[in-house]
């Protein structure tokens, strides 16, 4: 029994499912998650003491390589004076400038401690901004665990919206419509069949959590023409694609701007931050500038915000990481086609800067529809052949997988190695 699979099994006694949160238990590919000891740059290490070529990244905070040493720096300094106050700090200040300084369409913004925590007040503003109950969400897309979040498309756009998980009121679910990805044509018979009733349409502007899937040409301009045409306030959740696809974001890559903009991820440099801010005129009426209640005890916590600042000040000041993340991303994608190839296979790659995706389907994959038509059970064996290879991938088709600068182009061509070897692997 190796040192993870023991932990496993204790785990699982005293955590629910053995881990806190789904995906890592490995359930969508079989096997026994790694319990990690500790992570350097480009690598991280299991408790058995053995070393994986990074390619979750904590799920996308650490583009920078695990342990950068000038967040590791801002954090040392930072606990020298102790670990929380609840009070306000310089610290949060100079970070809502710079969030404002890297982001335009942020015309202020407020820290929470999480991403679910950033949708979940981002959409109870936008209903106290607009008097409106219901908001449209897009099938496939992840906005963290919010009640009004997890609701399933049903079959068509114009379905009502059922919970996905027992615990979701009915009367939850009927406020959230939903509509397949990159289809216009079924927001606006949502937004015809509810007219004056949606206040905000909230997507990922580049989808992560489906797999990666990309917006297609006129797609973000048309939700954006329909919300300014109806009155509707326009979230991106930036969760994933903030600071990562571009210093502004994936609003900045498409030239698209939204009303309010959710993150997490990246701006907390691997502590729990999240933030949502947009418009000055939306985000004034939060309390206690105004009505809207949004609250934290641990909000803009110093040390977060101390790496979190270390982070994004690393990224303002080095536009030359954008363009090494575009250029890791792009040999991964060519090397992983080229893969493809030479196994006969005609599978989809989805990428966009450091953002992609190997899809197990011949089929384009431009909604979640497409993204199910994956084989999965072989996604689970090339996912296993991989790790066994020392890549260490995200357990899902569903994921996007996230490159840091870290990555050496010596580890890049191991990695292409290594899905040719294992593409060849799961086909047998
Ligand atoms: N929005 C998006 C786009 C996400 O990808 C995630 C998490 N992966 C969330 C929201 C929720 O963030 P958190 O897990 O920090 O609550």
């Amino acid at each position: 029994m190796t040192t993870s699979e023991q932990l496993f099994e204790q785990a699982k006694q005293v955590i629910p499912g053995g881990v806190n949160s789904p995906v890592r238990a490995f359930r969508a590919v079989g096997g026994t998650p790694l319990f990690i000891k500790s992570a350097k740059g480009p690598y991280i290490y299991d408790e058995d003491g053995k070393q994986y070529i990074e390619l979750i990244n904590s799920w996308g905070p650490m583009i920078l390589g695990h342990a950068f040493e000038p967040v590791e720096e801002a954090v040392r300094e930072a606990i020298q004076h102790s670990f929380s106050f609840g009070a306000p700090t310089r610290k949060e200040v100079e970070m809502a400038e710079l969030i404002i300084d890297m982001v335009p369409s942020v015309e202020k913004v407020r820290m929470v401690n999480s991403g679910t925590e950033a949708t979940m007040a981002a959409i109870r503003v936008a209903r106290g901004f607009t008097g409106r109950d219901k908001i449209i969400k897009f099938e496939g897309c992840y906005h963290g665990h919010g009640d009004s979040f997890l609701i399933a498309a049903g079959s068509g756009a114009v379905t009502m919206g059922t919970p996905d998980s027992p615990g979701v009121t009915k009367a939850t679910a009927l406020d959230t419509l939903t509509a397949p990805y990159n289809n216009l044509q079924a927001v606006e018979m949502l937004i015809d069949n509810n007219a004056n009733q949606i206040a905000a349409i909230i997507l990922e502007p580049v989808v992560g959590n489906m797999g990666c899937v990309l917006p297609e040409p006129g797609f973000l301009e048309g939700i954006r023409t329909l919300c300014d045409q109806h009155g509707i306030i326009l979230i991106f959740d930036e969760v994933m694609t903030g600071f990562r696809l571009a210093k502004g974001g994936a609003q900045e890559r498409y030239g698209v701007t939204p009303d309010l903009t959710t993150m997490g991820k990246i701006i907390g440099g691997g502590m729990p931050v999240g933030a949502y801010g947009g418009r000055a005129d939306i985000m004034n009426i939060v309390s206690p500038a105004g009505p809207v209640y949004q609250a934290g005890t641990l909000s803009g916590n110093p040390i977060a915000m101390s790496a979190g600042l270390a982070m994004l000040r690393h990224l303002n000041e080095h536009p030359e990481v954008y363009t090494r993340l575009d250029g890791i991303g792009g040999r991964l994608a060519d090397g992983f086609r080229a893969g493809l190839v030479k196994a006969g296979l005609n599978y989809t790659i989805n990428q966009i800067g450091s953002m992609f995706t190997l899809f197990m389907t011949d089929r384009s994959v431009s909604n979640f529809v497409d993204a199910k038509s994956c084989d999965l059970p072989l996604f689970g064996r090339y996912f296993h052949a991989m790790l066994k290879r020392g890549v260490y991938l995200a357990p899902s088709q569903f994921e996007s997988l996230f490159v840091s600068v870290a990555l050496t182009d010596d580890l890049i061509e191991q990695v292409i190695q290594a899905n040719e070897e294992s593409l060849m692997e799961a086909c047998q």
